[in-house]
């Protein structure tokens, strides 16, 4: 796990096992604000070892950007604080978490000791948190999941943007248009950073360009494959003729894995577009 300071008090903590997925922390007077747990217990420990060194008040909330595995299995992890998700999040993780933690289990050995710790705090829209200074604000970012939602620290301008930000848009369970209109909604926030649910920390210099990039993107894949579909492309040569290189991006982010991502996008644009010529 890598360890980085964002602002004098918001930290940022980066897999080095799964996907450079991150979690993030807001440690305040009276005590920490945390963002996303990790999948892996060894790397959540190390991330919560720090943390309560750091402030003798101790871990009070932990906040579910979204449903997703490796957003959330590190909750149980964190006995002291109440676990904040949107209403939908939990709703998710109540009807098919279970289910898919025994499958996860049983593919990933370092998952054995995970029990599924449910949001025990939900809100339906927005919810405004005031500890010690600061001012935390959560709402909608909705794309990448139905569930997704960001968080917003005032002051340092700083955006948990959860998977609705990632060094290539992912909408396998989302929609397009949506995450579209996220992105275009981040990009009107005036931020300073970006902390992404995967990948680097985007600066300030750099927001612009990359959300303006991920916008772009999602209007060219969805181009490119109502294009093959009106000449008869079948699914598996579709996804072969449309490289991720042809579409904006380079294919080395996140150790490779954006190719994958990038494959996923496009046979979720083709599902979109067959279910709805039917
Ligand atoms: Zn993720």
């Amino acid at each position: 796990m890598r360890k980085e300071r964002v602002t004098e008090n918001v930290y940022v903590f980066t897999s080095e096992a799964y996907a450079q997925v991150t979690a993030g922390a807001i440690v305040t007077h009276e005590g920490t604000v945390v963002v996303d747990t990790l999948p892996f217990p060894r790397e959540t420990r190390e991330m919560i070892d720090f943390l309560r060194a750091e402030s003798k008040r101790g871990i009070r909330y932990v906040i579910n950007t979204h449903h997703h595995a490796d957003h959330v299995y590190g909750n149980y992890l964190f006995e002291e604080a109440d676990v904040i998700s949107g209403e939908r999040c939990r709703e998710v993780m109540r009807k098919s978490g279970e289910k898919n933690l025994a499958e996860a289990k049983a593919q990933t050995p370092e998952l054995a000791e995970v029990t599924l710790r449910l949001p025990n705090l939900v809100f339906p829209e927005k919810l405004t948190i005031h500890l010690g200074d600061r001012v935390l604000r959560l709402m909608p970012l909705a794309g990448h999941t139905p569930d997704g939602i960001g968080v917003y620290v005032e002051g340092d301008k700083i955006l948990f943007a959860g998977d609705s930000v990632m060094p290539l848009p992912y909408i396998f369970w989302g929609d397009r248009a949506m995450l579209q209109e996220t992105l275009r909604a981040i990009k009107e926030m005036n931020l300073e950073n970006i902390v992404q649910g995967h990948g680097e920390v985007l600066l300030k210099g750099e927001l612009d360009e990359t959300l303006d990039a991920s916008i772009a993107y999602l209007d060219t894949i969805y181009d490119k494959v109502k294009a093959k579909i009106a000449t008869r492309t079948s699914k598996e040569r579709l996804v072969n003729e449309i490289p991720l290189e042809a579409c904006g991006y380079s294919p080395i982010a996140l150790d490779g894995l954006v190719k994958q991502l990038h494959r996923s996008n496009l046979l979720r644009i083709y599902q979109t577009l067959t279910a709805k010529a039917r």
